[in-house]
């Protein structure tokens, strides 16, 4: 594994060893009307043929093409087709019928006048307009064929996609499972949100917000709670991952005193891949895999947590999902302000993304870029890569952004 220094490795080589950690999970089905946001795990083609037969386009009168050539020309109504209940004849020279939209075009019939262009007098109709062979039917299979595989493995499905699905009679859909990752936060200084909050703790906010990541990223967060800054209570909490398709640990992933991950885990079995990523933030990134389940250790600071989630644990997910698109997409904007030489760690800088009226992105870093500043991150659209050692920039040049709600 190429390592930049320190024991550092790149942040696309880090990407490369999460993707090839994890394994797409398997399918199961589900009906169309619950498949939002779900994965597709097989092609899926079309039950039936739409429309199943020619239907009209418009409200109006079904005529002969023929006999409107010269207008104005008066018909005579033998009947009416409306949708879900056809005509049951065949119209002749000088007849036409009434006809609404979606409704069958009788035998006999080539074309629609609308409704708009004719007088009617009784069952005498004149149609005002000339309306050629064709117009305002939709033939049978305009839109679909039976066996048209229009939905594709791979793709997220949206509300287009699942109505298309219920479109072309096709109940229930095979899709990928979705990974439950269980989520635990470590430190003795953490308390849940709402509890009593002795001197010196905090709320701890990562478990929320990575849980919400996970569910907006597809997956099912298992809450583990908190883990005390001991190897027993670590070891304990450990006991509760089994039956899970991921773990994520947040905090004590560094070098400090407390920092106890890396060794209770490495005793529990854990196969660590890397420890160390040069990026900022989230410089402490463990990956591997500990009982078979792959893991990826955040670290504590929340903009850190956030930061390596997206690039890290959205793709991941999206791998175990076998989504098409399983890593971020990177856009350019202008720079909003000046941005000093970046060292050797890749940077994320947290950043507000604005468009003006002539359509171009705007990508304007925070002027403090604290990893621990979880205000600032949740306002932040977006995170302005910086490579390393990359040099000095003007505001108004290009950058490279990633966005935080993919
Ligand atoms: P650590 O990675 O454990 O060294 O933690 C780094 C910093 O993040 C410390 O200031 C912790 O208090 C803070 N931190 C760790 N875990 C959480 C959490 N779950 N929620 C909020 N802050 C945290
Ligand atoms: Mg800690």
């Amino acid at each position: 594994m190429p390592e930049i220094t320190e024991g550092m490795i790149a942040v696309d080589v880090a990407l490369e060893n999460v993707l090839a950690g994890v394994s797409q999970l398997g399918s199961e089905d589900i009906n169309v009307a619950d498949a939002q946001g779900r994965i597709l795990a097989a092609d899926v083609a079309s039950h039936l043929t739409q429309p199943p037969v020619d239907v009209s386009a418009m409200d109006g009168y079904a005529v002969r093409a023929a006999d409107v050539t010269t207008v104005p020309a008066t018909l005579a109504q033998i009947g009416e087709s409306a949708a879900g209940s056809g005509f049951d004849g065949k119209i002749e020279a000088g007849q036409t019928i009434r006809i609404f939209t979606g409704a069958p075009v009788p035998e006999g019939a080539d074309a629609i006048v609308i409704q708009e262009d004719t007088d009617v007098d009784g069952d005498q109709i004149t149609m005002k307009e000339v309306s050629p062979a064709g117009k305002f039917i939709r033939p049978a299979g305009l839109d679909f064929n039976t066996g048209d595989v229009l939905l594709k493995a791979g793709i997220r499905l949206n509300s287009r996609n699942t109505a298309l699905a219920a479109a072309m009679n096709v109940p229930w859909l095979k899709v990928t499972r979705q990974p439950r990752v269980a989520i635990f936060s470590t430190g003795d200084e953490l308390v849940m949100p709402g509890e009593p909050l002795g001197p010196d703790q905090i709320v701890n906010s990562n478990s929320i917000g990575l849980a919400a990541f996970v569910q907006a990223n597809g997956g099912v967060p298992i809450n583990l709670g908190i883990a005390k800054d001991d190897p027993d209570s670590l070891r304990e909490i450990l006991t509760t991952t089994t039956g899970t398709d991921m773990l994520v640990t947040i905090g004590g992933a560094s070098v400090g005193d407390y920092d106890l991950v890396k060794t209770v885990l490495g005793e529990e079995g854990l196969d660590i891949t890397f420890s160390r990523v040069a990026m900022r933030p989230g410089k402490p990134l463990i990956f591997g895999k500990i009982k078979g389940i792959p893991m990826l250790g955040l670290p504590g600071n929340p903009v850190s947590a956030g930061v390596t989630a997206a690039l890290f644990l959205r793709p991941a997910i999206n791998k175990m999902l076998g989504a098409a698109d399983t890593t971020h997409v990177t856009e350019t904007a202008v720079l909003g302000r000046d941005l000093a030489e970046n060292d050797k760690r890749q940077d994320y800088i947290r950043a507000t993304l604005t468009m003006g009226s002539d359509g171009t992105l705007t990508a304007t870093p925070f002027d403090h870029q604290d990893s621990s500043m979880l205000a600032r991150f949740a306002e932040a659209a977006c995170l302005i890569i910086r490579a390393p050692f990359a040099g000095p920039i003007k505001a108004g040049e290009r950058v490279k952004f990633i966005r935080l709600d993919g």
